[in-house]
């Protein structure tokens, strides 16, 4: 059977393709989206090459979808099920799986597979691998368009403040404000950040991210970040940083602005340039227990189903960054057009299928 997908043709280039539907192996999936959203990710993959050439690779990571079909192995999913797609869905049975680290199943950042390895949820069909253990039921009553936010963006942004190991009390500092780390700046007030220093410049995040709890907001197109931070602080200081947005020069600047023995958790996903570079004296000479740690989102049913209860409960509101909607799976090259643009009144885009 024939199916319909939005590509990468190649660096630089996308278009509408058809290619094979994908087949079910016996413990996988077949489903049709919902509910989608183009990602940062998907930009920095076709216009910076980020990961190297493609062709033909149906493009996105990030839906909600229905089951359509299982295979003779799968125990706890049925057509007609309604499932939350995470971006990352490893080999669960893979030695760096055991070793906790799923999402590097397979080799360094192979448990992301969609748009990456394999046709992404951009398709009018996708496949899942090991369906049991990487699906999670859509709870009744969760909107599918806010629960989309569930694939990539809380859990990315989660993984920030739990790489940077926020505790109470904290002063963090989360830099970028788009919608991880918005989910960065939600995921470090759950954790019970002290003050919460947020970086960004655009008006529509910056009133996101008050909304989720930051204290503060550092414009860094209004001077250098480390200054800022360091004056809000009376020159103390943070104890910890999630990155979610900027680049190779990021690092230095959380580097400054960490106190010792603070730690930096890295979720943005750089795009370009050779090397990252930590400044001798702020590290401390080598010396000054300021870790830095970098990680790809964890997938997985389980940390899905928890993520979700915390939709079900009252306690995280994703809806707010759904700046764009749209009705309709056409509206799939729109939609990745305004991530790629980054208008000024965009946070996420949405689109309905
Ligand atoms: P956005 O582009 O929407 O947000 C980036 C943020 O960084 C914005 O707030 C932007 O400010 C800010 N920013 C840009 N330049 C600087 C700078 N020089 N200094 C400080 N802040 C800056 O991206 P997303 O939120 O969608 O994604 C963030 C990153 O996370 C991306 O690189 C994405 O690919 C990555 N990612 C990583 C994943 C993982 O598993 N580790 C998974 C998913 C995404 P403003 O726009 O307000 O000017
Ligand atoms: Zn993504």
């Amino acid at each position: 059977m024939k199916m319909k997908g939005y590509a990468m043709l190649g660096i630089g280039s996308t278009g509408w393709i058809e290619k094979d539907a994908p087949k079910c192996g016996v413990l996988d999936a077949i489903v049709r989206p919902i509910a989608v959203s183009p990602c940062t990710s998907d930009v920095h993959t076709v216009w910076e090459g980020a990961i190297g050439d493609r062709h033909d690779m149906i493009l996105g990571h990030e839906a909600v979808g229905e089951v359509v079909e299982v295979g003779s192995l799968v125990k706890t999913l049925r057509p007609g099920d309604k499932v939350i797609v995470p971006a990352i869905t490893p080999d669960w049975g893979a030695l760096e799986s055991q070793a906790g680290y799923s999402v590097h199943s397979g080799g360094m950042l192979a448990g992301w597979k969609f748009s990456n390895f394999k046709d992404g949820v951009f398709g009018e069909y996708f496949h899942v691998n090991e369906a049991d253990a990487n699906l999670a039921i859509l709870p009744e009553g969760i909107d599918p368009a806010a629960a989309v936010m569930l694939s990539d963006m809380v859990p990315t942004g989660f993984h920030g403040a739990e790489l940077a190991q926020v505790e109470y009390g904290d002063t963090v500092c989360v830099i970028g404000i788009g919608p991880v780390g918005l989910m960065g700046v939600a995921a470090c007030a759950l954790k019970g950040a002290g003050r919460l220093i947020a970086v960004g410049s655009r008006q529509v995040c910056i009133d996101a991210a008050k909304g989720y709890g930051a204290t503060d907001i550092v414009n860094y197109k209004n001077g250098g970040i480390v200054e800022q931070v360091m004056e809000l602080t009376g020159g103390r200081g943070v104890d910890k940083v999630v990155i979610a947005g900027g680049d190779v020069d990021t690092f230095a600047q959380a580097v400054t602005m960490l106190k010792p023995g603070g730690r930096i958790g890295n979720v943005n996903y750089l795009g370009a340039g050779d090397y990252i570079k930590i400044p001798r004296v702020e590290w401390g000479c080598g010396m000054g227990h300021k870790n830095i740690a970098g990680g790809l989102m964890p997938g997985g049913r389980l940390r899905m189903e928890k993520l979700v209860s915390l939709m079900q409960y009252g306690r995280l509101d994703t809806s707010i960054m759904l700046t764009h909607r749209f009705n309709g799976f056409e509206h799939i090259e729109e939609a990745l057009m305004l991530m790629k643009d980054k208008p000024r009144d965009l946070i996420k885009p949405v689109v309905m299928v």
